[in-house]
């Protein structure tokens, strides 16, 4: 399918691996001109170069910090027009509940609800004025349903839900679509690191860990970060049009809703 975004340019933050990585992948698979970000530059240039030799298309490199006020300066000024931005960004730390003090909930929140903010209010406008864009937010499944060792997450990501739920009604009359993806677990960094945790705590390894994690879920495995990007690119296409405001799932049937 021909997602008629050719030329179309992104910013997709977050992206030298994992989630985000897949999704410059997708968006460059269909055409589309990327800013990518991360902090390490040496695996940052490492991603661009290999998109740029797949698929011929143009890819601009900003290392830094996309949840400081200074890391979004940069990566703004490095833009240009924006057509389809992609937030995405570390997650918090797990823990418990009574554990965390103030400084760790304002982190979490300016990490994972406060930068998105940031940049939807700094490029939507233009997308607006030029009547086409589209917005994906990297969430979580803990926005439907808690991960309780992950409060931080819990709490950021569903702050930023419901500010998407309101600000996507009011600019899709110009073109822009605003919905989130809400990954369950997928074979990144990260879920080594979680079940590293997990591993650690009672002491079995990490294939045992992530044994027991794939086995509480319906397809009986983790999701890839090409699955991910897929659905993202989809999303930032031409057919998705008239998709506001969604919450998206992509956990393998993980989470036991029934809507
Ligand atoms: P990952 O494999 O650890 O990759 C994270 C990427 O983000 C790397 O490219 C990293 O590069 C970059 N990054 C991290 N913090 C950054 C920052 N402050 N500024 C700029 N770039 C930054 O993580 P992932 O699994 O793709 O997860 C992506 C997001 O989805 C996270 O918020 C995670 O909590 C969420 N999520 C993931 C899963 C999962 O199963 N994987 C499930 C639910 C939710 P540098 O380190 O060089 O900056």
């Amino acid at each position: 399918m021909d997602l008629g975004i050719r030329g179309k340019r992104a910013l997709v933050c977050a992206s030298s691996k994992g989630l985000g990585r897949g999704c410059a992948e997708a968006l460059a698979e269909a055409g589309a001109d990327l800013v990518m970000n991360a902090r390490g530059a040496e695996a940052l240039g490492a991603a661009a170069e290999k998109i740029r030799t797949a698929h011929g298309v143009d890819v601009t490199t900003v290392a830094a910090d996309i949840t400081s006020a200074d890391g979004r300066e940069r990566v703004l000024a490095a833009c240009g027009k924006i057509d389809i931005l992609v937030n995405n960004a570390g997650g918090p730390p797990p823990g418990m509940w009574h554990d965390w003090e103030r400084e760790d909930f304002i982190a979490a929140l300016d990490a994972n609800m406060l930068a998105p903010i940031a940049l939807i209010k700094a490029l939507v406008p233009d997308m607006m004025e030029r009547g086409w864009g589209r917005v994906v937010n990297i969430t979580s499944q803990s926005v439907r349903a808690p991960i309780a060792v992950l409060g931080l997450s819990n709490a950021a990501r569903t702050g930023l839900t419901g500010y998407v739920a309101g600000t996507s009604r009011q600019v899709a009359a110009a073109g822009v679509t605003i919905n989130n993806l809400l990954p369950g677990i997928h074979a990144t960094d990260r879920a080594d690191s979680l079940d590293g945790g997990v591993a650690k705590a009672e002491g079995i390894s990490l294939e045992e860990a992530r044994a027991r994690r794939e086995a509480t879920i319906p397809v009986r495995r983790y999701g890839t970060p090409q699955e991910f990007g897929a659905a993202c690119a989809f999303l930032c296409s031409q057919h998705a049009g008239f998709i506001v405001g969604q919450n998206f799932l992509l956990d393998g049937g993980a989470t036991n809703l029934t809507v």
